[in-house]
């Protein structure tokens, strides 16, 4: 495979765009190669500007649960279109969008939409210190909550992968406000409230963790997180950017059960346009400006084309809930096809294959998978049709392991509908790991 357009393009990229690219994770530097140029998708493909083929297990980080150009979102975009792309005032649509949102998620009882996942949660943290007048903000190590500047200590996502411990232009008294305790840990949890109990505002999390690889919730953690929260009178904000409407249409919260104060959405509900939303107890919610003092706007929060697509992304799902158990039995097809020696955690649609035979709960533990990982994308991505499946197994991950030093990877694998039941049970029953795992880091080829 040769991609001469994407190369060329990269280059011009580099001058005009910091990496060429307009988020890290696009630009390969964990893995090696530089990144494809893409120029269209459809279903479960993507394709380049030089015209090559792809099977997308990236589905633009989530978003893309019903894949490229589903002909409800493409045709309630076009829709949308015609009447206008953005008005500075409010729109009906805004209103049936959330809704939808607290249909569906029911501890939302009052929503705002924003334009990005990271808008939602750096919103939700100021709403939760607003409402309780209090300042500091549980986080867990290796959940990654956008580019909010307090929340970017022992971050997962994109500073995992290049190695950035705690990002620079950030100032100390930012990240004094947070407490990064071990995910799963209710023992941490515990000394943190009783240490600080009544100057903590929320503890915010993932609840099932996709930002250091698929890291489920152990039984048992997420109960104890809301009871402890709720004992000392601190918000629970469950951060459902990458789990919401995907691991359940009521996202992880219906799934285990758990009902937070908050709730922060992105990914999925734009179906593919930018878009977030935060929400929670109407009485939280009513510290909004401008009926309450906690200020927070946006110029195009509301976008009726994101709106549009949300829309038609939440009917559809609606409309078929079958959607969720067809994913996970793919899912689980493939995650299944893993080799001996490789750790598996699964939720729905989510899973990561770990290069440990230890079990991966926490942020430590999914570290110690990163090597061979790394390793495994590295050389898949330089050769990446010269790579024989059946010699791939066990051998192969013991040679990868031993190489020390290499940069990090853990690989997210977002399977989406249009990924067909037979290319699942082909590609599990080939063993065609290696290809696969490498298509989960980003984008790869697959021949057919
Ligand atoms: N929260 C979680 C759990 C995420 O995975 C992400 C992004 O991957 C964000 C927040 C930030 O969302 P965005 O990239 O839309 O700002």
């Amino acid at each position: 495979m040769t991609r001469p357009k994407s190369e060329a393009i990269f280059r011009r990229a580099q001058q005009v765009i910091p990496g060429g690219v307009n988020s890290p994770v696009r630009a390969y530097r964990s893995v090696g190669g530089n990144p494809p140029f893409i120029a269209r998708g459809e279903g479960a493909h993507i394709y380049d500007v030089d015209g090559n083929e792809y099977i997308d297990y990236v589905g633009s980080w989530g978003p893309l649960l019903l894949g490229h150009r589903h002909p409800a979102i493409v045709e309630a975009v076009r829709q949308a279109l015609e009447t206008g792309t953005s008005f500075g005032a409010p729109t009906e649509q805004e209103v049936d969008l959330a809704e939808a949102i607290r249909d569906a998620v029911p501890s939302m009882e009052m929503v705002r939409l924003v334009n990005s996942g990271t808008e939602a949660t750096m919103s939700a943290i100021r709403v939760a210190r607003g409402f309780t007048g209090r300042d500091l903000t549980v986080k867990f190590e290796g959940c990654y909550h956008g580019h909010v500047d307090s929340l970017l200590v022992k971050a997962g996502s994109g500073l995992a992968t290049l190695g950035i411990a705690d990002t620079q232009g950030v100032p100390k008294g930012f990240t004094d406000t947070t407490l990064a305790l071990r995910f799963n840990s209710v023992d941490a949890v515990e000394a943190a409230f009783r240490a600080h109990g009544d100057r903590i505002a929320s503890a915010i999390v993932e609840p099932v963790v996709g930002n250091m690889g698929c890291v489920p919730p152990q039984p048992g953690f997420l109960e104890a997180l809301r009871e402890i929260t709720a004992r000392h009178g601190a918000l629970l904000i469950l951060d459902e950017v990458m789990t919401g409407f995907r691991v359940a249409y009521g996202g992880a919260q219906a799934r285990f059960g758990i009902r937070p104060d908050m709730t922060t959405l992105g990914k999925v509900i734009g179906g593919g346009l930018p878009i977030g939303a935060y929400g929670g107890r109407a009485e939280i919610m009513r510290c909004v400006a401008p009926v309450g003092p906690v200020y927070q706007a946006g110029t195009l929060s509301g976008n009726p084309l994101a709106v549009a697509a949300g829309r038609a992304m939440l009917r559809e799902l609606k409309a078929h809930p079958e959607v969720y158990e067809e994913l996970e039995t793919k899912s689980a097809a493939i995650a299944g096809a893993a080799p001996a020696g490789i750790t598996v955690n699964q939720v729905g649609s989510m899973f990561t294959w770990f290069f440990t035979d230890r079990p991966v709960t926490d942020w430590e533990s999914a570290k110690q998978a990163d090597t061979a990982a790394a390793c495994w994308s590295k050389a898949s991505t330089c050769r990446p049709r010269s790579l024989r499946p059946p010699s791939f197994p066990r051998r192969t991950v013991k040679k990868i392991s031993a190489r020390p030093g290499k940069p990090h990877k853990r690989h997210l694998a977002h399977l989406f509908t249009p990924f067909s039941r037979r290319r699942a049970d082909r590609v599990t029953m080939a063993k065609n790991t290696l290809k696969l795992i490498s298509i989960t880091a980003s984008l790869r080829p697959f021949d057919r």
